[in-house]
């Protein structure tokens, strides 16, 4: 019969159907949503960062879990692959700042459109409305999918991409997690990454909205330096975020569950604390009469100022001429070391990836089929893989779901185990 179903209609399970179709299988894609690629409609603050334009041998270094288990994947459809695919179906790319690829329209839509027409193209048939309750499994391989209804779907093969646990609310619910466990295929602990920090300090709060250009960020366990980058951060209600502290969390996400770590702003990396000194005393030569808490307009944004004073042992009225070199040497420290004590990540509700899946162990890195089912093929973020900032994140749905759907139009033709 050489059926194929697709059980989730996201970057993955579209590429999946796209790729078996296109290799003979007939094929059934089932989403439980009203329409396909949720996710990718809201991806890249609705512009969608389908890709990376570096060179492909930079992808596995952006991978953050396991990208030794992506290399097979990758060396079949990578960055370069997804770019030809999306021109071929008619869509015009630019590259941005950091090798970002978006649609030149500016439209995720205009990708979810693209990959939508590119399946029916192929024959892929959508089924949409309709939530997958349970997987089938007889004689040890893939039989059926049965439906929130009861109804079952049968079908030669099955390609998972439902997705991981990041934003619910886009329908990927975690819902093949379970299944996996059922099927007795392991999945490693589950939490959120490219999310923002949750902060001890109430003066979060107080700067909430203020961003900050051109800060290095550190991040020590204990005493051990666990991450470091220069980039851009903001100050939100309950901590801090934007892109090095999206970064950091996809680094330190499993240290923090256990634990506080203690993390400095360097609000000033450009100057080392000599060069600091001197353009402080520079600016205080022209304000000797003002009060210190008006002083430091010139060098800090003014959210910033009361925190930074407040964490000085300057009095905020003490006249700039009555600083003591003492006083200005601690107050360099505070200005290159701003500490904070980050206590946890944000929720899955706010994480644009979920880090942790089904083990790689599991699945076989040049086919995505699950080892211990034969018949049965998973893609995307159900997997344990994820990646960085930078559209990293699509390239790994795009490859994985590229191989699965190859391989299960395979097996369905009989041509595989
Ligand atoms: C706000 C945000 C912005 C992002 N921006 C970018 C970006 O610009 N670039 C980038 O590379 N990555 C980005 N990502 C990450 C990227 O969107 C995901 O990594 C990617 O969508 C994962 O694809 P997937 O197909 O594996 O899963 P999903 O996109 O989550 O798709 C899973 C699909 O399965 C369906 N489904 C789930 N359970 C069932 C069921 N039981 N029955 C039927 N259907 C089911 C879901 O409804 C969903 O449509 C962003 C993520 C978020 C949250």
């Amino acid at each position: 019969m050489n059926t194929v179903l697709v059980i989730g209609a996201g970057a993955a399970g579209m590429m999946a159907a796209y790729a078996a179709a296109q290799a003979g299988a007939s094929v059934l894609c089932v989403e439980k949503n009203e329409k396909c690629g949720r996710k990718i409609y809201i991806s890249g603050k609705g512009r969608c960062n389908l890709t990376n334009a570096c060179a492909p041998d930079e992808l596995a270094g952006n991978v953050v879990s396991n990208p030794k288990f992506l290399y097979s994947t990758f060396s079949k459809f990578n960055n370069e692959s997804a770019i030809r695919f999306f021109h071929e179906q008619g869509l015009a790319t630019k590259v941005e700042r950091g090798n970002r690829v978006f649609p030149v329209s500016d439209h995720a839509s205009d990708v979810i459109r693209t990959l939508e027409t590119a399946c029916r193209k192929a024959g892929v048939r959508f089924r949409m409305n309709t939530e997958v309750r349970d997987i089938l499994v007889a004689g040890g391989r893939f039989k059926a999918a049965v439906l929130d209804d009861g109804q079952t779907l049968a079908a030669d093969a099955c390609v998972i991409a439902t997705g991981g646990l990041s934003y619910p609310t886009t329908g990927s619910s975690g819902d093949g997690f379970g299944w996996a466990r059922k099927l007795g295929v392991a999945v490693t602990d589950l939490r959120p990454s490219l999310v923002g920090l949750r902060v001890k300090e109430d003066c979060c709060a107080r700067m909430e909205g203020l961003s900050l250009k051109n800060v290095e960020v550190r991040i020590l366990d204990g005493g051990k330096e666990v991450f470091r980058e220069f980039g851009e951060m903001l100050f939100t209600r309950r901590g801090v975020s934007g892109p090095v502290i999206l970064t950091a969390s996809a680094r330190i996400g499993k240290r923090l569950e256990t634990r506080e770590l203690k993390m400095f702003i360097d609000l000033k990396p450009a100057l080392d604390e000599k060069k600091l000194d001197e353009r402080i005393l520079r600016d205080f030569e022209g304000e000797k009469n003002r009060d210190f808490a008006n002083s430091l307009g010139k060098l800090l944004p003014v959210k910033m100022i009361p925190e930074v004073i407040g964490l000085s042992d300057i009095a905020p009225q003490t006249k700039v001429h009555e600083i003591r070199r003492g006083q200005r040497l601690q107050l360099i420290q505070v200005i290159k070391n701003f500490p904070l004590t980050i206590t946890g990540s944000g929720d899955f509700s706010e994480a644009v990836v979920t880090q942790g899946g089904v083990s790689v162990r599991e699945i076989d890195p040049s086919a995505m089929r699950v080892k211990k089912v034969p018949g049965l093929f998973m893609a995307g973020e159900i997997l344990d893989v994820d990646a960085l900032t930078g559209g990293f994140n699509f390239t790994i749905a795009w490859s994985t779901g590229y191989t699965a759907g190859i391989n299960a139009a395979k097996y369905a033709a009989g041509n595989e185990d």
